[in-house]
């Protein structure tokens, strides 16, 4: 293929995605096919001599398609939604047509000054103060990794990537037990180890860390003689929302000199709506957030906004400047590699112009309000039947409930099994949870697409699927 066919087939491919977006509600959910299916429908070999794109596209629509979980499907509520708006797809395409590194400035100048200036947009929009600079990452998971390594190097006076960590004092970082398991992985990864990672108590219906034990364990770590060197807060973690009273925790952590990261990565797109802010009061004390606009906001994945109260502590300890990254000559000029673990970069902040260029805030507001509003509206309708048990509230679009009908001896299996024949019927997709040890069926709305109807035709089939159980 050269690029004189290009055009031809990028507008078979536009117009399959217009049409996959306008009927992906006619497809099961969740992908219907067995471990194997895609593996044995693929030569075991590499083809030694090349093929037409007609052959190669039919098979993507025959062979490939079943086997797709429909993450745009408006009535997916499993997990978290994974939004991906036509003007991000757009603005994607026009990325991938270019195929910029945006590595440094001079790599990439336009790429670099749209990146600071969308997140400034996207740090006004969540209501942030205006001392937070911006970087966007590949994932929440490597942003929480970058806030590790800082509050690593930070506690050790920038020794760790110098030396090694044999020989300098015990670190121990802070978080709840209802953290993403991306803060373990950061952990292990950053070399501080699992065992010094600690899980403080949680308290309440948010379920967030109670600061009272908080303070109590960072005491007993200095007075074991063990180095406190951060703590990391979640609002809305992803088993049921979970919430930590941020103002609390930071004010502790304040005190004690310790660097705090805030994991929003699923609720941060709500707060653009000043009445979901109630959730993060004190947030302003955080010295990094970082939340996916490649989730609830709209922005074709990936794409994790990254806001950093001091981004000197953030490029004091991932910055490496040898001969050939310099940029000579250009003063004040912002190189993001420097402020993220990898170094090639995509050009990101482009899906986001677009996105909020084509709905404005107040239309990606809306949004959010309906699929909270329409998710509230099931909570009660759901959990007022009678074998239907409400287990947490609904935060945001989000809330877990049990089917426990009268004499029913084994709930864990039973939901299981519920969630399991609801997924196998197609309608929509839920997936579980564990409270407090007991499987939970979890529930969210936050596809760009879902209607009422959507939301409220998941009552229908979790009532149908349940009774059809017992
Ligand atoms: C989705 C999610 C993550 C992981 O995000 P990635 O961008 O996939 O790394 C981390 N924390 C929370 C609370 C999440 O919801």
């Amino acid at each position: 293929m050269n690029w004189n066919d290009f055009a031809g087939w990028g507008r078979k491919v536009a117009d399959w995605a217009q049409d996959y977006h306008l009927t992906v509600g006619d497809r099961p959910v969740r992908a219907q096919t067995k471990p194997g299916d895609m593996l044995n429908a693929l030569p075991q070999t590499p083809p030694e001599q090349g093929e037409g794109m007609e052959a190669i596209f039919a098979d993507f629509e025959e062979k490939v398609m079943p086997g797709i979980t429909h993450w745009q499907h408006p009535r997916f509520f499993a997990y978290f939604a994974s939004n991906a708006a036509a003007p991000s797809v757009l603005a994607e395409f026009l990325t991938s047509a270019i195929a910029p590194q945006c590595m440094l400035w001079q790599t990439s100048p336009a790429a670099t000054e749209m990146e600071t200036r969308m997140m400034d947009w996207l740090r006004q929009s969540l209501g942030l103060p205006e001392d937070f600079q911006g970087v966007i990452q590949d994932s929440a998971s490597s942003a929480t990794l970058a806030a590790v390594l800082t509050m690593r190097e930070r506690a050790l006076n920038w020794q760790g990537n110098q030396q090694g960590l044999s020989g300098l004092p015990t670190l121990r970082i802070y978080c709840s037990s209802e953290v993403h398991t991306s803060v373990d992985r950061a952990i292990w990864v950053a070399g501080i180890g699992q065992a010094n990672l600690v899980r403080v108590p949680i308290k309440g219906d948010w379920r967030g860390m109670d600061p009272a034990a908080l303070e109590t364990a960072i005491q007993a770590d200095k007075a074991a003689g063990l180095q406190p060197a951060g703590v990391i807060l979640c609002v809305g973690g992803t088993g049921t929302g979970a919430t930590d009273p941020i103002a609390d925790c930071i004010t502790i952590a304040q005190n004690h000199g310790l660097y705090t990261h805030v994991d929003a990565a699923w609720a941060g797109s709500a707060m653009i709506c000043p009445e979901f802010r109630t959730y993060w009061p004190g947030i302003e004390g955080a010295d990094s957030i970082v939340f996916n606009p490649h989730k609830w906001l709209g922005a074709q994945f990936d794409c994790s906004a990254h806001f950093l109260r001091n981004a000197d502590d953030l490029v004091r300890t991932l910055a490496i400047s040898p001969e050939y990254l310099k940029t000579h000559g250009h003063d004040g000029i912002i190189n993001y590699s420097e402020w993220s673990v990898p170094l090639g970069r995509r050009f990101r902040a482009l899906k986001i112009w677009f996105l909020i260029r084509t709905y404005g805030i107040e239309g990606l507001r809306q949004r959010i309000r309906n699929h909270v509003a329409w998710s509230r509206q099931l909570h009660s309708a759901l959990t007022a039947e009678p074998d239907f048990e409400a287990i947490t509230p609904p935060m945001w679009s989000l809330w877990t409930f049990r089917y426990a009908p009268k004499g029913a001896t084994d709930l864990d299996a039973l939901n299981l099994a519920l969630v399991n024949a609801i997924n196998d019927d197609g309608r929509i997709y839920l997936t579980q949870t564990r409270v407090d040890g007991a499987l939970v069926i979890r529930f969210q709305a936050g596809a760009f697409e879902t209607t009422e109807a959507d939301v409220m035709l998941a009552h229908q089939v979790i009532c149908d699927m349940a009774r059809n159980l017992t």
